[in-house]
């Protein structure tokens, strides 16, 4: 199957309204915030993205996005590639959800003032999300045995890092 890039933006009720299903990717040059966090993005991010109205009258953008990328092993020090994936469930509708007291079934997505999603960057922020904080080969991989640093690292820099600013982003 020929493989489709997904649209950078989209009207989020007008797709509802139309049921629109997206399978596709994002090609890897235009993951730039990505490309920040991690050492390599090693593919294009595999999207699949569905626009629908759900029982409760919501807009929904709803999908799962998966990316390869290089990271540093923090244990060490070598490369260690990694599958990022992702499953997200977005409303444009934060009010309303509000109003129903659905806020926490949610994620919000904004539209621009033109209505519109900027999907890319709602896919990108969702792959940085399942970055993890420490990466590290699997047990017995490793080149140097267990222990060292690996606990200190976890505890150091949290805050202001990106993860963190959009762990909070996502929460408020
Ligand atoms: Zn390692």
């Amino acid at each position: 199957m020929q493989k489709v890039k997904i649209p950078h933006k989209v009207d989020p009720v007008r797709a509802a309204a139309k049921k629109l299903d997206f399978d596709g990717y994002i090609p890897r040059n235009l993951l730039e915030r990505l490309a920040g966090v991690v050492e390599t993005v090693l593919s294009d991010a595999e999207v699949h993205l569905s626009f629908s109205v759900d029982l409760q009258g919501l807009t929904v953008i709803e999908g799962s996005a998966g990316a390869a990328v290089k990271c540093e092993c923090q244990r060490c020090g070598s490369p260690c590639e990694l599958g990022l994936s992702s499953d997200f469930h977005y409303t444009v509708d934060e009010k309303k959800a509000r109003d129903l007291g659905l806020e926490d079934d949610y994620d919000f997505a904004e539209a621009d003032e033109f209505g519109e999603v900027d999907v890319y960057k709602l896919i990108e922020d969702e792959l940085i999300l399942t970055v993890p904080m420490v990466v590290t080969h699997p047990e017995g991989v490793c080149e140097i045995p267990d222990g060292g640093v690996y606990g200190k690292i976890v505890t150091e820099n949290t805050e202001g890092s990106p993860f963190a600013v959009l762990g909070k982003l996502k929460k408020s």
